[in-house]
C-alpha cells in the first residue's frame, strides 16, 4: 500500500493499492482490446464523450480543487485558476482542433514526373504518461486529452506524492462513458515508470526531472519508443531600465512565488538592469512580505507549502552555499513546522558563481543578478542548462521583441511571466536540457499519431510506367540529364534545356522502351 499524506499537515490522506509491475501486462491487454474500437470511433464520437468528461469535472469542481490541495499542499484557488480552468479550456481547445489537425492534408506535388498525395494521421497504440507532483492535473490532463482525441489508449503513472487526482480523473472519465480500458491509472513509484516502459507502450510523455528524463530516453531507447521529454527550467526574468518597477515587482511576485515556486518555468534567476536594482529588490522584498503563507485548508492563504519533502533539502543547499559564499540573503527562513519556506532573494556579487543562481531550486527562491547592456543581459540569460521561459519586463515592446529574437528559449513572455503551459495554443517546452520535443498546440495533436503519405495515380484510368523504371538507358539519362537544366538560375539556360529535353524524352519513349 502507498500512504498519501498531506504535506501542510504531514498527516495521511488515506493508503491506496501500489500497482504490481507483474500486473501490467494485463493493464496493457485491457488498453489495447479497448484501443481497437476507440480508433474506429468516429472522430465526432469521441469529442461527444470527452465532452461529458469536461460536464463532469464542471460538476465536481470544489471537490476537485480540494483534493489537488490537500495532497499537494498548493492554494485551492491555484488549484482552480492554474490547474482546473486550464484542463477544461485545453480540452475544449482541442476538441475544437482535432477536426482540422487530424483529418487528411493534401500534398501537392512539387515535380511533372511527381504524383500528388495525402497525409493521412493514425493512431500510435498505447500511450504511456508519466509526470510529476507539482501541477498533478493540468500537465498529464493536457496530453491524455490529446491521446485519446487521436484516438490511442493511455496508461497514466502520476507521481506517487500525487496519486489521488489521478484516480479520482480516472473514475469521472470511466462514469463519463470513456470505455474501460481507455484510460487508467497506474500508482507506484519510479520503479513502476521503469516497468511501464519495458512493457513497451507505443509512445512514452514523460514530464519530471532532468535526470529522471535521461534514464527514461534510455530506456526508450533500447525499443526505439518515440519519447517526448518536459524537464527542468531556471527560467530568467529580465527588467530593462525603463521597466515599471510596481509592474515588474508584481510580475516578479507572482512568477518565483506562486505553487511556492514549484514550477518549472518559474522565475528562478531574476536579470535587473543595474540603474533599478536597489528599488526592485526593496519592492519586491515589501510585496513579497504581504503574501500570507501555510496551510491551505486553514483559510486564505497565497502560498501553500513545500509538497515534497525532499526539496527541501535542495533549499537547504542552495541557501547554506549561499552563506558561504557570502551572498545577501532576503527571506530564507521555514516556517515553525519546517513545511514552507518563505518567500526568498538570493543577491550578491559573485551570485552567477553559485547553485542557487546555475541549478534548479524548484522552491520560492529566486536568485538575482544586474546587468549594464542589451548584449550583456542576452549572454548572462542564455547562459543556462536549461531553455524553457524567459520573461522580458518593457515599456518599449519593439526594443523586448528585438530582444526576445535574441534569447534561446522555447517561449519568450513580453510583460508577463511563467503561464503558458497552461495555454494549449502555444508550444510547450523548450531546447538544452530542457527536453526533447515540444508539447500542445496543432503539432502536440499530431505528435499522438503516426503520420502515412498516400500517394494517388495522376490518372484514374490511363496508368503508364514511371520514366525512372528499368532499363537505363542513353536517351533516359539524357532526358534526365537535360531536365537538370531547369534548376539553372538563368532563364535563357532553362528555355535552353526544353528542347533538348523533349527530342530525348521522345527518343527515349520511340527507341527504348520501358520494361
Ligand atoms: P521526477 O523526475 O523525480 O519524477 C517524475 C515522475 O517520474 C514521477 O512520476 C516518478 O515516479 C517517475 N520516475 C522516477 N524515476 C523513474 C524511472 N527511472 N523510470 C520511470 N519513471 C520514473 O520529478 P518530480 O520531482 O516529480 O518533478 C519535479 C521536476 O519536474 C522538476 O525538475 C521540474 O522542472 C520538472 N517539471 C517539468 C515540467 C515541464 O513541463 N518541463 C513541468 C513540471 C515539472
Amino acid at each position: 500500500m502507498l500512504q498519501v499524506t498531506n504535506p501542510a499537515t504531514g498527516q495521511a490522506i488515506c493508503d491506496i493499492k501500489v500497482t504490481e509491475a507483474s500486473e501490467l501486462p494485463k493493464y496493457f491487454e485491457r488498453a489495447r482490446f479497448a484501443q481497437r474500437d476507440w480508433a474506429k470511433l468516429p472522430l465526432k464520437k469521441r469529442i461527444r464523450i470527452l465532452y461529458l468528461l469536461r460536464e463532469s469535472m464542471l460538476n465536481h469542481i470544489d471537490e476537485l480543487a480540494h483534493l489537488i490541495s490537500q495532497e499537494n499542499g498548493k492554494p485551492v484557488f491555484e488549484a482552480l485558476a492554474n490547474e482546473i480552468l486550464p484542463s477544461i479550456h485545453s480540452l475544449t481547445y482541442y476538441c475544437r482542433l482535432a477536426p482540422s489537425v487530424l483529418r487528411n492534408e493534401k500534398i501537392p506535388s512539387s515535380m511533372i514526373f511527381y504524383r500528388p498525395g495525402y497525409l493521412n494521421f493514425w493512431p500510435m497504440g498505447v500511450i504511456g504518461i508519466i509526470s510529476p507532483w507539482n501541477y498533478p492535473l493540468l500537465l498529464p490532463f493536457c496530453e491524455i486529452i490529446m491521446a485519446l482525441l487521436a484516438g490511442n489508449a493511455v496508461i497514466f503513472k502520476p507521481s506517487e506524492v500525487t496519486p489521488l487526482i489521478a484516480l479520482k480523473l480516472e473514475e469521472l472519465a470511466l462514469a463519463s462513458g470513456l470505455p474501460t480500458g481507455l484510460l487508467q491509472v497506474i500508482i507506484g513509484d519510479g520503479s513502476l515508470g521503469s516497468a511501464l516502459i519495458q512493457n513497451k507502450p507505443d509512445k512514452l510523455y514523460f514530464t519530471g526531472s532532468v535526470p529522471t528524463g535521461i534514464k527514461i530516453a534510455q530506456a526508450c531507447a533500447q525499443y526505439l519508443i518515440p519519447v517526448n521529454l518536459e524537464l527542468g527550467g531556471k527560467d530568467p526574468f529580465i527588467v530593462l531600465a525603463d521597466a515599471d518597477l510596481d509592474f515588474a515587482t508584481s510580475a516578479a511576485v507572482w512568477g518565483a512565488f506562486s505553487n511556492s515556486g514549484q514550477v518549472c518555468a518559474s522565475t528562478e534567476r531574476i536579470l535587473v538592469h543595474e540603474s533599478l536594482v536597489v528599488p526592485f529588490k526593496k519592492l519586491l522584498m515589501e510585496k513579497a512580505k504581504t503574501l500570507r503563507q501555510g496551510d491551505p485548508a486553514l483559510g486564505n492563504v497565497d502560498l501553500g507549502v513545500t509538497t515534497f519533502n525532499p526539496q527541501k533539502d535542495v533549499y537547504r543547499r542552495h541557501l547554506a552555499q549561499a552563506v558561504s559564499g557570502n551572498a545577501e540573503i532576503l527571506g530564507g527562513k521555514f516556517n515553525e513546522s519546517q513545511t514552507a519556506l518563505e518567500p526568498t532573494l538570493v543577491c550578491g556579487s559573485n551570485i552567477e558563481t553559485l547553485d542557487v543562481y546555475n541549478e534548479e531550486s524548484f522552491g520560492p527562491i529566486a536568485a538575482l543578478t544586474t546587468f549594464r547592456s542589451v548584449d550583456e543581459l542576452v549572454q548572462k540569460a542564455n547562459s543556462s542548462r536549461y531553455a524553457l521561459t524567459a520573461s522580458i519586463i518593457s515599456r518599449n515592446s519593439s526594443l523586448a521583441e528585438e530582444i526576445a529574437k535574441r534569447l534561446e528559449f522555447g517561449t519568450v513572455l513580453i510583460n508577463e511571466t511563467t503561464y503558458t503551459a497552461g495555454i494549449p495554443e502555444a508550444p510547450w517546452g523548450g531546447p538544452k536540457e530542457t527536453g526533447l520535443g515540444r508539447s500542445h498546440m496543432s503539432q502536440g495533436l499530431r505528435d499522438f499519431t503516426h503520420m502515412r503519405y498516400i500517394q494517388k495515380p495522376i490518372s484514374r484510368i490511363f496508368v503508364y510506367k514511371s520514366l525512372w523504371w528499368f532499363p537505363y538507358t542513353p536517351f533516359q539519362y539524357a532526358t534526365f540529364k537535360h531536365f537538370l537544366g531547369l534548376y539553372r538560375r538563368s532563364w535563357l539556360d532553362k528555355l535552353k534545356a526544353i528542347p533538348n529535353i523533349l527530342w530525348n524524352f521522345v527518343q527515349m519513349i520511340k527507341d527504348e522502351p520501358r520494361l
